[in-house]
């Protein structure tokens, strides 16, 4: 399928050979990663201003430590994942719903924790490394949304949600190091790229197994892969096409989906 009217369209500058090739793409998938929410303010893992330069941050997601200490979670999970300083959908969140419109996005899978995917309308969405919509009782397995826990939190940074049944702690559905990953959303994210002749990378430097093994599975199955990433990617030389800059990225989106 090719669609004429998009060919040439102003204002997508480097970005044209992109849109010509994901016009005429057999169910388009995106695959992301922190850097596409930095432009929103999240603070990246793994970028040169990441959470992860922090050696004491680079633990808050380790499982073992958060059974032993949930408040060396809590104590440091406002901005990342309880929305503090207000985070809000970003130019890129914005470009994928706006190219699922048109018909050339089938789907997002992301590395994300953040949700920002969804609350922008993407559909569907597989947060492979889960998020904090839902909470658990590490003790009773009891389940609360994530407006729940921070009525139970009732705005104190930092503050441990207790569950009132059994004394546990709350944490959020996010994958830990030391847990798996959530299967069905993993097989659905699976399925998804299966389907696809065309995976777009953005905002990962795609490092971070088993999520990263994805794109490579759609190469192997000869799929082609572009990748807008700032920062090299082990899979670069094998991209179609390459590009670092995510907000000329969602521009040239906005200019193509305008022709
Ligand atoms: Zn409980």
């Amino acid at each position: 399928m090719t669609d004429g009217n998009h060919a040439g369209a102003p204002g997508t500058g480097r970005f044209e050979p992109y849109f010509k090739r994901l016009s005429g793409a057999r169910k388009p998938v995106f695959f992301t990663g922190a850097g596409v929410s930095t432009l929103c303010g999240i603070p990246d893992f793994r970028g040169p201003d990441g959470v992860y330069r922090d050696p004491d941050a680079a633990r808050m997601f380790e499982i073992s430590l958060f059974d032993a200490d949930p408040a060396f979670f809590y104590s440091r999970a406002e901005a990342l994942v309880y929305g503090g300083g207000g985070v809000k959908p970003g130019p890129v969140h914005e470009a994928l719903v706006a190219l699922q419109r048109a018909g050339l996005c089938a789907g997002v899978v992301t590395q994300n924790i953040d949700g920002l995917h969804e609350r922008a309308g993407s559909s569907p969405v597989f947060a492979v490394h889960g998020g904090p919509a839902l909470h658990h009782c590490r003790r009773c397995g009891d389940e609360k949304t994530f407006a729940e826990i921070q009525a139970i939190r009732g705005g104190v940074p930092g503050a441990v949600p207790r569950c009132a049944r059994c004394g546990g702690v709350y944490k959020p559905d996010i994958v830990f190091f030391g847990e798996g990953l959530p299967q069905d959303v993993w097989l659905g994210a699976e399925a998804l790229v299966a389907e696809s002749d065309f995976v777009t990378v953005l905002g990962s430097s795609l490092v971070v197994q088993p999520a990263a093994s994805l794109p490579a599975e759609a190469l192997r199955r000869g799929a082609r892969l572009a990748i807008v990433n700032r920062g090299a990617t082990p899979l670069d030389r094998y991209a179609d096409f390459l590009a670092d800059d995510l907000a000329a990225f969602a521009a040239a989106a906005e200019a193509f989906l305008a022709t």
